[in-house]
């Protein structure tokens, strides 16, 4: 039997440095068109529009503490008590000279009153109030729009929505706004060798666990995984999930079948379903990473080996997620930090090596977390940075400052 094989391989592309592959993610992708949530729905969303207060707050001048509203020019005199507001609740009628009203705190001022003076500074005397402290206009008053100006721009377009946010479009009853919607990605793992957890491995077999690393990858980059499902390396059914992928997601990822081997039929099937743009990145791990765009859509073609996979998703699939969720600007938070033992590196590629930091007195240090070899995803266990360890290193002593790329 003869049996056609792929005729694109990582050899058809040129290899690109790192620097120019993030690049060309960047220059496909923009934000997914905005669309309106109500605010209980908009946590972890970035905002696409300003948003302006239609109200202002408080709506009335109101008391800060509790105590007796009064007027300051009454100055230390003493004060018929001849009321109450409590908040909540529309003040009954003016003060006149002389007079005060018992107030707690968010009530409204009543007409008359320009102060309020609080209870611990004041001494009851013959059933009247007498202030043991000077009385200025304004005082303990929030005034009308003190903390929100009704038309004021309280919310930017841009930012990202948190607790504060949510809370800020409560206050000034703005019930539905225009967010950058979360991206939802279709995560595919390929190969003929893959079984599902659970299942009983045959000789050959092993277990897919690309697939529910990208997925948990997604969700807290604040993507929707959509589960694609494992597919064997065959040319009909990888086309036929690349499909459903597009037809059901923003972005695809898909996991295995982009090296030399005469089964990795990815790179052939993109170039011909739409265009690579790129196909080799000379960075390790993760060198045969595929990235295309099918009808406008991006697809990465990721390794099959889990730490390439999982790696190349950081590099290159989250900067594309936050762009997509309209964080135009996202970049990778990087810190300095000090190798806390020699490391070695291959010469002649960029290379990402998986640390755990340590907080010392004298500032941050990294310690590799063992064996680096792409297939051992318990590289990637523990690990908080990427350590960017460039072309023409070698060998790097202990305490040399570098470079890491936070990745939790
Ligand atoms: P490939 O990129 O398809 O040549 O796969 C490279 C290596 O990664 C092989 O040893 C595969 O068995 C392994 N691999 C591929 N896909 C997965 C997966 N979804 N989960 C775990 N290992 C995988
Ligand atoms: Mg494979």
């Amino acid at each position: 039997m003869t049996r056609t094989q792929p005729k694109v391989t990582p050899l058809s592309f040129p290899m690109l440095e790192f620097e120019e592959a993030v690049a060309r993610v960047r220059a496909q992708v923009q934000p997914l068109p905005p669309r309106a949530v109500t605010f209980t729905q908009a946590l972890g969303h970035i905002l696409a529009e300003d948003v302006v207060a239609g109200e202002s707050l408080p709506p009335f001048p109101a008391s800060v503490v509790d105590g007796y509203a009064v007027r300051a020019e009454d100055g230390r005199a003493p004060r018929r008590v001849v009321g109450e507001v409590t908040a909540g609740i529309a003040p009954r009628r003016p003060i006149g000279p002389g007079e005060a009203v018992w107030i707690t705190t968010g009530a409204p001022i009543p007409e008359g009153a320009n102060a309020v003076i609080k209870v611990e500074e004041t001494e009851r005397r013959d059933g009247a109030i007498v202030p043991l402290v000077d009385v200025r206009p304004g005082d303990n008053v929030r005034p009308v729009g003190h903390d929100i100006r009704a038309g004021e721009v309280v919310l930017h377009k841009g930012i990202h929505l948190h607790p504060a946010e949510v809370g800020v479009l409560a206050a000034v009853n703005a019930l539905q706004v225009q967010v950058y919607p979360r991206p939802r990605v279709a995560v595919m793992s390929t190969g003929d060798e893959l079984r599902e957890p659970g299942a009983p491995l045959a000789p050959g077999q092993i277990r897919d666990s690309n697939r529910y690393t990208l997925m948990a990858a997604v969700q807290e980059a604040g993507g929707t995984p959509i589960d694609l499902g494992t597919v064997p390396d065959e040319e009909p059914a990888l086309r036929a999930a690349l499909e459903r992928g597009l037809d059901k997601a923003d972005v695809v990822i898909s996991s295995g079948g982009v090296s030399m081997g005469s089964r990795d039929w990815l790179k052939t099937i993109l170039a011909q379903m739409g265009t690579v743009h790129f196909g080799r990145v000379r960075v390790k791990p993760g060198k045969p990473i595929t990235f295309a765009t099918v009808r406008g859509k991006p697809i990465f073609a990721l390794p099959g080996n889990p730490v390439s996979a999982l790696v190349g998703f950081y590099l290159y699939v989250e900067p594309a997620l936050h762009i997509l969720a309209g964080d135009t600007e996202w970049e990778r938070p990087r810190v300095r930090v000090r190798l806390a033992h020699d490391v070695r590196s291959e010469r002649g590629r960029l290379e990402f090596q998986r640390a755990r930091l340590e907080a010392r007195n004298d500032g941050l240090w990294a310690r590799v977390t063992g064996v680096q070899s792409s297939s051992r995803l318990l590289s990637m266990v523990g690990a908080d940075v990427l350590l960017r360890l460039e072309a023409d290193w070698e060998y790097v002593p202990a305490g040399t400052e570098v470079e890491g790329y936070v990745i939790r």
